[in-house]
């Protein structure tokens, strides 16, 4: 656990002499990664502050109910907007990342920008960023460190309803709503004074678990009966999908959310893999139970990285030749996957 005095510290003195703030979250942003964003939002506005928020590319439909999310700029679709502010910006906050290829296009102009930089995250294996780094890898969320960093800063909780909902929103997503990831007593301590202050959980849970098509729940049919490898030897299973399964059932961002953490239901299965058939890539998602660390073997491979048991990665291959190669580095890895 990190020194939460120190961090504030220097974030409150950033905050109190910054008079642009930048917010960013990350490329294909999930819950935690707008909850977080958001959550510091609707702190720092309340404190009277300017700040602007930019996000990469487009947020899915089940993050746009979130208070505040309208006033998130998208980066690839108001550009010039978006460069002026970054290089208007005193203090650039970045959210729920740790590796700067995950500010997509906007990259070259956050790393490039004179403002203050500071990360906000929970992820593994941090890369050389110039900027004032608070990650704390035993958090379930960046949201619940948002959380405890803007309660310490406050001397108080924040009560404040669109607050409470934006972090209980990044908690339960980066969760699997209490399945998995990094959560402990103090997330639920946390969760519970949430659920204390009045927000509607029902609502939120339905809006976030219970919002798919029709087409999404036959994708995922398609997706274990006919897309899904046992490879028992080796204690793995992957699933793949290609650009015509995707289309065939009007595939929209956010569909395969989820499909990947299936396979570990299986017993006997550790490791998980999800491969997405992209325009020119393959976009690749791992889980896995125990030891085995998925950011190391996503990071090694395949250009990405996440938490010891959930990460991503991309491939600039054909979908067959991802499949081929990850089958052979799967090999290199048997003595822990057997393990
Ligand atoms: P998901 O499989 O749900 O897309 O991502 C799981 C975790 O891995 C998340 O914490 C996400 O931030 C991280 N992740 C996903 N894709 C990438 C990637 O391409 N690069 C890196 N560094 N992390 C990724
Ligand atoms: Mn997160």
């Amino acid at each position: 656990m990190i020194d939460l005095a120190k961090y504030t510290k220097e974030l409150s003195e950033l905050f109190n002499s910054s008079g642009n703030i930048l917010l960013i979250s990350h490329v294909n942003p999930d819950g935690d990664a707008i909850g977080s964003q958001l959550a510091l939002y609707h702190y720092l506005t309340h404190k009277g502050k300017n700040v602007e928020m930019i996000c990469p590319n487009n947020l899915q439909e089940f993050l746009k109910w979130m208070d505040g999310s309208e006033k998130i700029r998208i980066y690839i679709r108001h550009r010039k907007e978006c460069i002026k502010i970054i290089n208007a910006a005193d203090l650039i906050v970045m959210l729920d990342f740790n590796q700067q290829n995950r500010l997509g296009e906007a990259e070259k102009y956050v790393t490039g920008a004179t403002a203050v930089k500071v990360i906000i995250d929970h992820h593994l294996g941090p890369h050389n960023i110039d900027a004032l780094l608070i990650s704390d890898t035993s958090r379930c969320s960046s949201s619940e460190l948002v959380h405890e960093l803007i309660t310490f800063m406050n001397g108080k909780p924040f009560e404040n309803k669109s607050y409470s909902e934006v972090i209980y929103t990044g908690i339960i997503t980066d969760t699997g709503n209490f399945e998995h990831g990094a959560y402990t007593g103090r997330t639920f301590r946390i969760v519970a004074e949430l659920i204390e202050s009045g927000i509607d959980k029902e609502k939120i849970l339905n809006i976030v678990y219970n919002n798919f098509s029709a087409d999404r729940m036959r994708l995922l049919g398609l997706a274990l009966y006919q897309r899904m490898t046992v490879v028992r030897e080796y204690k793995t299973a992957y699933i793949y999908l290609t650009k015509n399964d995707l289309s065939e059932f009007n595939h929209m961002k956010g569909d395969t959310e989820g499909f990947v953490n299936l396979p570990l239901s299986i017993s006997g299965i550790v490791f998980s893999v999800l491969f997405v058939e992209k325009e020119n890539f393959v976009k690749l998602s791992f889980r896995s139970k125990g030891t085995f660390r998925v950011n190391e073997f996503a990071s090694r491979y395949f250009s990405g990285g996440g938490h010891l048991n959930a990460s991503g990665g991309e491939n600039y291959d054909t979908l067959e030749n991802t499949i081929k190669y990850f089958l052979e580095v799967l090999k290199e890895n048997s003595a822990e996957l057997r393990g």
